[in-house]
């Protein structure tokens, strides 16, 4: 089911009884493995690629040739230089997009559409780190401010750290890996990019296109080793920025564990949408509708929570379940299929477990909610009127990372503002309704990284940055933003005492 074309990947894998056996990608060589983890497509669950399961002593290795020689070559590539190979990345990246896309499909069980959005998203990326690159600079502090550093200047600048370890979640592998890839390149640093273990191939493609492009050989790796087997990586000195992408209780092992370094999390969400009574109600129906089954709900910025204002309640509360009974579930290879598989079948027992568990505490199924086959799920709706019932309900108390929704009703703004802080994450919010005062004093009080005023929450490319509050994170992915993270401050003072620079009064 996976069909690799592109000639340039030919020396990556080997193909033996329709099974691609992949090899890794560590700094500047193509190295397969003793042991090898099996990939499953989320379509039908067949095993269609192996990637080599690393070992401790192979990813040794890398982090020493990264560390000791990847970094400084990054480092010296002049920055027009780096810019130009993320150009050519992107380029590459449109020449085998199909590969991608088929990789993104069968591997992540993505709709075409959802596919071909990430591939675009990525080569958007890659093309915008001139954004990022305006973004890299310092500033000059004058001594006279205080008498101790008078006759002294500094300028404080902004240096890559060394090297970046992107830790990538199976949702958008293909995204998060080329953004961060990017943001951390574009600043000077070797990037180790620890894939997901459900669907690292088209990372595996991507790091073909980036060796290709020039980049740097000893500033870029991809080491296929399994989240649970990561905490030596994680923890080792030589590693100077982890950039996160996951759910919330991996992020709290990979910061228990890391030990003092420079740290972007993006962590769980699953968002509340607050639709208030003169919102635009087929609009809103349509987006919110939209952000609870797209990607089976496999999205950290999907909804998960949904607030009504009580007089447009029951007309809302029935578009919306018009709209989510109308979701084509299907597979995703069939260009009518809305909806497409959960990652895996642990995925679709979640929902499960987390839907009875709603009901068995006063939930009402108004929609969806069925188990269509190990990893096909119908999109559900449950509505839960009492408030209390409702912050018991592990729908609203955890991230069940699936289509489906709690619906419940307010009648102020405190109550809906309560409800959706009341959650243990802060990612993002959508409000609904024209409003404005009323949207602002709303957007001045919700706990959110970022919020979407007619609109579902959807991080896209990174144009506007996003990020968590309490448990949904640290730090800000977003072009121009992320640089931030990467690059350390380095002051450097001139003292000109006595040599006549400055004649003070
Ligand atoms: P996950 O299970 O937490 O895994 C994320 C990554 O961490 C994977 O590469 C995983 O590797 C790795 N990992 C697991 N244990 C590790 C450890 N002890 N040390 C180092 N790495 C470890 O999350 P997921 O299910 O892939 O992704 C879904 C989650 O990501 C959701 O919670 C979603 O909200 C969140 N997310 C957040 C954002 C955001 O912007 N805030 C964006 C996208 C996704 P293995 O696959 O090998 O286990």
């Amino acid at each position: 089911m996976l069909s690799v074309k592109g000639g340039v990947f030919a020396g990556i894998y080997e193909v033996s009884d329709g099974v691609y056996r992949f090899k890794a990608y560590a700094a500047g060589e193509w190295v397969s493995g003793r042991e090898f983890t099996k990939v499953r497509s989320p379509i039908d669950l067949s095993v269609i690629a192996e990637v080599p399961r690393l070992s401790w002593e192979e990813v040794d290795r890398v982090l020493d040739r990264v560390y000791r020689v990847g970094r400084w070559r990054i480092r010296d590539t002049p920055g027009w230089r780096r810019l130009e190979i993320l150009e050519r990345i992107a380029d590459l990246m449109e020449q085998y997009k199909d590969d991608l896309v088929n990789a993104l499909v069968v591997n992540g069980g993505k709709t075409r559409s959802q596919a071909v959005g990430e591939v675009e998203a990525s080569i958007d990326r890659l093309r915008r780190a001139d954004l990022d690159a305006r973004k890299i600079f310092g500033e000059y502090a004058p001594g006279d401010w205080d008498p101790t550093t008078l006759e002294t200047e500094a300028i404080v600048r902004r240096e890559p750290y060394g090297v970046v370890l992107a830790i990538v979640p199976f949702n958008y592998p293909l995204f998060d890996a080329v953004s961060k890839f990017a943001y951390s390149a574009v600043a000077g640093n070797a990037v180790i990019v620890k894939p997901p273990s459900a669907d690292p191939i088209p990372i595996l493609l991507f790091a073909k296109l980036v060796e290709e492009a020039g980049f740097p050989r000893e500033s870029f790796a991809v080491l296929t080793v399994p989240g649970a087997e990561s905490d030596r990586l994680v923890a080792d000195e030589r590693v100077h920025v982890i950039s996160f992408t996951g759910s919330s209780s991996t992020g709290k092992r990979v910061l228990a564990t890391a030990g003092i370094k420079q740290f972007i999390m993006e962590l769980g969400g699953g968002d509340p949408a607050i639709v208030l009574a003169d919102a635009d109600l087929d609009f809103a129906a349509d987006r919110v509708a939209a952000g609870i089954y797209s990607y089976a709900g496999q999205r950290c910025d999907a909804i998960k929570l949904v607030l009504v204002e009580r007089p447009i309640y029951e007309e809302f509360v029935g578009r919306l379940v018009d709209r989510l009974a109308k979701v084509r579930v299907g597979d995703p290879r069939d260009p009518d299929t809305m909806m497409g598989p959960l990652i895996d079948p642990s995925a679709a027992d979640e929902m499960m477990g987390a839907v009875e568990d709603a009901l068995s505490k006063g939930g009402r199924l108004l929609v969806g909610g069925r188990r269509l086959g190990p990893t096909y799920v119908e999109p559900a709706l449950i509505e839960v009127r009492d408030k209390g019932a409702l912050r018991q309900m592990k729908l609203y108390r955890e991230e069940v990372f699936a289509p489906v929704a709690l619906v419940t009703d307010f009648s102020t703004e405190e109550e809906a503002v309560e409800l959706a802080n009341g959650r243990k994450y802060g990612l993002d919010a959508a409000i609904f309704g024209w409003d404005m005062d009323r949207i602002r004093r709303l957007t001045r009080l919700l706990e959110f990284g970022a919020i979407y005023i007619n609109d579902m929450p959807r991080h896209g490319v990174g144009y506007y940055p996003f990020g968590g509050r309490k448990e949904s994170g640290i730090g800000r992915e977003g072009i121009a933003y992320s640089v931030e993270y990467v690059s350390a401050y380095k002051t450097i003072v001139f003292n000109f005492r006595g040599r006549g620079v400055w004649k003070y009064e």
